[in-house]
């Protein structure tokens, strides 16, 4: 949800739920999402409270070491189908709660779960908690969705996933959580909760926006956001209207990322498919490559058959992995030459490594501007209150200094610490790259949303979304750290959110 968006909904009297909220809460219009801003990584920060260095949820789409495989979390139908429908949902489902969020990171349900107090979630990425679901076996689940969606979840005490999971009968129907009837499901089974009083805590999903925006273009969300405000207002009539409700609710409202304008795409995949790129059937780039678009050197790899790069998309953002240990320095430098040229590329990001094979500092280099070079600690302070050795050109993050250590970048909100959890996430690639403004990576399916939106990149474009805190402390870990020292207002992130539950619910945080 775009920040400018909601409030243009609420000025044209479209969004009126959203707009009692703000007036009686704060609006926050700059609450920086994760890097990459795609949903699985963003919904795993906003349920755990940290960034994916902690978490380990890396991308939408991403290569899993261990398994020796591409994870897509469902970029496009198409691209769900390059890797399989039954592995895409299975990864999505069940894989990324039970296997690949890490288990050293409760989410906020597991540890609301735990002081017993009474959660609830309707259809979201991220469900896990201390309660056992069996999946639903209906008749309004396809038979295709009943043989695929067989095991039980761990997940809040009330749980509502589209028709898989349901821990009642409340006769509402999410025909299969297809988009544009997502919203309606979730307002459906939370006006059951709050009439049932089944919940001290909720997530309340309201995935459509981002699927309208997707396809009409953040402008488009106006209508979107009024559709969601009708939701919100069945839920707080459930509860004798939204003074009632709010008399017995904190409220927060928040979106996980923004959305930008796309005009034209970056195919990564064909881009560096001279280097040997892994394929989602498994087979490399020998499969691939037709004869007449194989240069001789791609040739050459080809003959030798063997794979040396992932590359993983994720809409406005992507990851490329090295597959062999051996020559992951010769790859990411080869991967580096190339990714600089590519039309639509704005930032790329490695690490680099001392002697003893320890990340030694970030790097970030823009194909106009060089490279800047950063570490944690040091002398300088970002937005948050963190510290940062900093070395190299500050145009590349369009960043200044002013009163001698406090570092600015609003161009790219949180750029150090965002770039540093991907860099440093065990799980990520080698390589991240961040779009330009108007460009996006298509997925492994080709699609992408020229003409519509997308979001992904490290740019405040896509990264800053709307926060409201409706009955709860305007309290902050970065705040709370450092609460005198920092000169600069303090930047919010979705990384915030979980801790502030928390302590909404009497437990220590922060
Ligand atoms: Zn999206």
């Amino acid at each position: 949800m775009a920040p400018a968006m909601l409030e243009r909904a609420v000025a044209e009297g479209a969004a009126p739920m959203l707009a009692t909220l703000m007036q009686r809460g704060r609006f926050i219009p700059d609450c920086v999402a994760a890097f990459p801003s795609v949903t699985p990584v963003c919904a795993a920060s906003i349920v755990t409270g940290v960034a994916q260095d902690e978490h380990l949820i890396p991308g939408m789409n991403w290569f899993h070491r261990e398994e020796k495989r591409y994870v897509e979390y469902g970029s496009s139908l198409r691209a769900a189908q390059r890797f399989g429908i039954a592995r895409q949902l299975t990864d999505t489902v069940y894989n990324m709660n039970r296997a690949h969020l890490s288990a050293a990171t409760p989410t906020v349900f597991e540890t609301l779960d735990d002081a017993d107090v009474r959660t609830a979630g309707t259809t979201y990425l991220m469900y896990r908690g201390r309660h056992r679901h069996e999946p639903q076996r209906d008749t309004a689940l396809t038979r295709f969705a009943a043989r695929l969606m067989r095991h039980p979840v761990m997940g809040p005490r009330e749980l509502f996933y589209a028709d898989v999971f349901a821990s009642r009968d409340t006769g509402c129907r999410s025909a299969l959580g297809m988009p544009g009837v997502r919203d309606r499901h979730s307002g459906c089974v939370s006006a059951y909760m709050v009439e049932h009083d089944l919940f001290d805590f909720l997530l309340l999903s309201l995935p459509d926006n981002d699927w309208y925006s997707h396809k009409h273009g953040p402008e488009a969300q106006l209508r979107s956001i009024a559709q969601a405000d009708l939701q919100l207002a069945r839920v707080f009539n459930a509860g004798g209207g939204v003074d009632r409700f709010l008399e017995k609710h904190a409220v927060i409202v928040m979106a996980d990322h923004s959305q930008a304008p796309v005009q034209s795409t970056i195919s990564l995949q064909d881009e560096l498919s001279e280097l040997g790129v892994l394929q989602p059937d498994g087979a490399d780039i020998l499969g691939a490559l037709t004869g007449s678009r194989a240069s001789a050197s791609a040739r050459g790899y080809a003959r030798e058959g063997r794979p040396r790069i992932a590359v993983c998309p994720s809409q406005r953002a992507a990851m490329v992995y090295a597959l062999h240990p051996d020559e992951r320095d010769a790859m990411r430098a080869s991967v580096l030459a190339r990714a600089l040229q590519i039309e639509g590329v704005d930032l790329v990001a490695w690490l680099a490594y001392d002697a003893h094979d320890r990340p030694s500092e970030g790097v970030v280099s823009s194909p106009a501007h060089g490279e800047l070079r950063f570490a944690p600690g040091g002398d300088l302070r970002d937005a948050r209150g963190v510290s940062w050795h900093v070395d190299g050109a500050l145009s590349v993050l369009d960043a200044t200094v002013r009163g001698g250590n406090a570092l600015a970048t609003p161009s790219y909100p949180d750029a150090l610490a965002r770039l540093w959890s991907g860099l440093t996430c065990p799980t990520s690639g080698e390589v991240l790259l961040s779009a330009a403004p108007g460009h996006e990576f298509v997925d492994w399916g080709g699609a992408a949303h020229v003409g519509g939106g997308s979001h992904g990149s490290l740019h405040a474009s896509d990264s800053l979304g709307a926060l409201v805190l409706c009955g709860v402390d305007d309290w902050t870990p970065a705040r709370a750290s450092n609460p005198s020292s920092n000169p600069l207002p303090a930047q919010w992130a979705i990384r915030d959110v979980a801790p502030l539950v928390k302590r909404h619910f009497g437990l220590a945080s922060g």
